[in-house]
């Protein structure tokens, strides 16, 4: 089994003390590949540095929402040269968070707005950070149109999902579909088009059921899967195929590239 967990920030200070281990385990579950979202500016150098050390870590470049006050006057110009000279899987987090109060939407705006440009010109997908917003993200992904991508822990309904699909984008499921609670979002999971769906922790953050209260990890992608599955009444194996494929070709992940994994590979 290949998966890959499209939404994991394992290059924060959280991971300092175990990174290697944590990523060994992964990989034992089946995790081939990683694809790593950048918050801010200063973390780019270290983020590329580390997905440069190993197979099957990919980098994504981009300012979070969230983390406004980071980022100064010429840091989307900085991302367009990064972008150039190091060619990431992608642009991102990047989006509009109107649920963290005190977050200037003006500001946002003008920030979302100018990496999607240079995702645009660079003709790369984008991950896309939503909350309480999709329906301006809509409306600007409709006026600056990027490769597709993936709306990351997608929580919005069933018609703005599909306005997301019809735009290119898959729509990402993490821990909260392990939790009973999450009766909407397991209902979502269940009903949408298996082709839109691809996997993610989001570690550390968001954890699963069965790690409750603790940091999340690649490692448990699988619980993931397991409840995807089980809400969609589907075969684990089948699900894992089909979601990895998603996420390769939204990403433009070439299966070649990742690591052989004979290991996990389900018997003939
Ligand atoms: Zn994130």
């Amino acid at each position: 089994m290949e998966l890959i967990d499209t939404h994991c920030h394992l290059d924060v200070m959280e991971f300092d003390p175990d990174r290697d281990s944590v990523l060994g385990r992964a990989r034992a579950v089946g995790v081939v590949g990683l694809v790593i979202p950048a918050i801010h500016r200063a973390g780019w150098p270290w983020l590329l540095e580390y997905c440069a050390s190993g197979p099957g870590l990919y980098p994504a470049l981009g300012l979070h929402p969230v983390y406004l006050d980071e980022h100064g006057e010429d840091d989307i110009r900085a991302l367009e040269s990064a972008i150039a000279t190091r060619r990431p899987l992608a642009v991102g987090e990047i989006g509009l968070d109107f649920f963290v109060r005190d977050l200037d939407r003006d500001r946002q705006q003008a920030l979302f707005e100018g990496q999607l440009q240079v995702a645009r010109a660079a003709n790369l997908p984008v991950l896309l950070h939503v909350r309480r917003a999709h329906e301006p993200v809509l409306a600007t992904l409709r006026r600056i149109r990027v490769p597709g991508g993936i709306a990351h822990a997608f929580s919005g309904g069933i018609e703005e999902a599909r306005r997301y699909i019809d735009l290119g984008f898959k729509l990402g499921f993490g821990g909260m579909l392990t939790f009973e609670r999450s009766t909407k979002l397991r209902r979502l999971a269940a009903e949408l088009p298996v082709e839109a769906l691809v996997l993610e922790t989001d570690a550390p953050d968001l954890t699963v059921a069965s790690h409750r209260g603790e940091r999340n990890s690649p490692e448990y992608l699988p619980d993931v899967l397991a409840s995807l599955a089980e809400v969609r009444q589907a075969d684990p194996g089948e699900l894992a195929a089909i979601t990895t494929a998603n996420a390769r070709a939204v990403l433009g992940i070439s299966a070649s590239v990742l690591p052989a994994n004979e290991a996990n590979a389900d018997a003939p």
